[in-house]
């Protein structure tokens, strides 16, 4: 008979503590964070291994060009947004993109959200300095709050077990969404037509039609199968505190092997993706589908060495490539990669992440994104993909479902001087509602096109 505790040790699960951890907050009080972690190990999982394994298979199809995946969310979820209105709200613009680009890609689209513990950010710097006044930055409500102020400001480890607690309430509530009726097709199809209704997005009219017959044609067929009716839906967050996840990690039961129960999929950011580092040495060691952002300075050679690190066994759906490159960059730097990858590699899943290359600081003095710059480098993204013979296997996007003003751009245009309107992220700028729709049927296009000449 063997604990859990020689299980994990057989796992090598704590050997990251051997090895330099980037990004992580100083906790000032080692006590404190022990008991947090403690509670932590007894609490139940939010996502089951079973489910997991059923992601990898997605995530597989992806990689083969069979299914395409859509992930969406906040930079950074709050404690105090996690209601239902916000939720729901995010659910249904994802459901409503999914819907576009499930027709553009005659293919299952892999719905999959930035939700439910996304909590934890990596900063460009340890410090924020306000009217001479420094302070610890804010790295998130999993670790502090964002006001500036000395007390809000220090690392509080109960944080962790309160992040548990509203990601398992947000966890909840998206199952309920898409599993009690709310996601049904027929209904998000009519959320759509009224998006349509508005004369800005006249230009996708043509698709719009499209889906509106299949959809007519399905209804009169009397097609009314579970697959209308309720979505498969995933949730995902970057894998960043090393306390928390650590914590959060399980056996499988039936495989015997550790998962980590804190979300579907996990990443490791750009920051925090070195080959030798605490990151990529603990989920190197957990069963979950794992993603890794890459950024132009990767080197092919750094991408082999991730993969044989952390897909060793080169299980198809295991490993996804979140390319994040901007759109200036995203034609030089990804070829190198996508083709050194394909032809030496174990199978990976190539996902665009048009979003954190492209970020800027607008004169008006905000932090945003352009638009157009998002949508090229997803251009890019598959014009790279196409020559080099590889597969564009889906797309990451920060977003929201509310009406937020902090991306420059779009057919409603958002400009410098109303981005002040509704400037609501706490980290990085989000696409709002339209936008985000806007941005389906663009990348539908290119979904069908890449299709059509991969036919051909
Ligand atoms: C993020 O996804 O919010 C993020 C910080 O991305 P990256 O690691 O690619 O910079
Ligand atoms: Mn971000």
């Amino acid at each position: 008979m063997t604990s859990v505790n020689d299980d994990a040790f057989r796992a090598g699960l704590d050997n990251f503590r051997t090895l330099q951890a980037d990004q992580q907050p100083v906790w000032p009080d080692a006590g404190k964070l022990a008991a947090a972690v403690d509670t932590l190990g007894g609490v139940a999982p939010l996502v089951i291994p079973q489910e997991t394994e059923t992601l990898t298979q997605r995530l597989a199809a992806a990689g083969r060009g069979k299914a395409f995946l859509l992930q969406g969310g906040d930079c950074a979820e709050t404690f105090a947004e996690a209601n239902a209105d916000r939720i729901r709200n995010k659910i249904r613009t994802i459901l409503q993109m999914a819907v576009v680009l499930t027709h553009g890609a005659s293919m299952p689209i892999v719905k999959m959200g930035r939700m439910a513990g996304q909590y934890a950010k990596p900063r460009s710097s340890n410090e924020e300095t306000r009217d001479g006044v420094t302070l610890p930055v804010y790295r998130g409500d999993m670790v502090n709050q964002f006001e500036f102020s000395e007390a809000s400001r220090i690392p509080d480890p109960q944080r962790l077990v309160q992040g548990y607690n509203i990601a398992a309430a947000t966890a909840n509530i998206v199952r309920a969404y898409t599993q009690g009726g709310y996601a049904d097709l027929r209904q998000v199809h009519e959320w759509n037509r009224g998006f349509m209704e508005n004369p800005a997005y006249k230009r996708y009219e043509s698709t719009a039609a499209e889906i509106d017959r299949a959809i007519r044609f399905m209804d009169a067929c009397g097609a009314d199968f579970d697959q209308l009716r309720t979505v498969e839906f995933f949730v995902s967050h970057e894998a960043l505190l090393l306390d928390y996840e650590r914590a959060m990690v399980r056996m499988n039961p039936i495989s015997g092997l550790p998962y980590d129960s804190s979300g579907h999929f996990l990443w490791i950011g750009e920051r925090t993706r070195k080959i030798d580092g605490a990151h990529v040495d603990f989920l190197s060691r957990v069963s979950n589908p794992i993603g890794v952002k890459l950024g132009p300075t990767t080197t092919p050679d750094d991408a082999l060495r991730l993969q044989e690190k952390l897909n060793p066994q080169g299980i198809e759906g295991r490993l996804t490539f979140i390319t994040r490159m901007g759109a200036g960059k995203i034609r030089s730097a990804l070829p190198a990669l996508a083709e050194k990858v394909t032809r030496e590699g174990s199978p990976v899943t190539w996902v665009t992440d048009p979003m954190h290359g492209n970020t800027i600081t607008s004169a008006s003095g905000y932090k945003t994104r352009r638009f157009d710059d998002v949508l090229d480098e997803v251009q890019g993204f598959f014009e790279v993909h196409e020559a080099v013979g590889s597969i564009p296997g889906g797309l990451h996007c920060e977003l929201t479902g509310d009406d937020v003003t902090e991306v420059l751009g779009g057919s409603e245009e958002i400009f410098d001087d109303t981005l002040a309107l509704r400037y609501e992220t706490l980290v990085d700028p989000r696409l709002n509602h339209q936008q985000s729709l806007e941005m389906a049927f663009h990348v539908a296009e290119m979904l069908q096109k890449f299709g059509e000449s991969r036919a051909s």
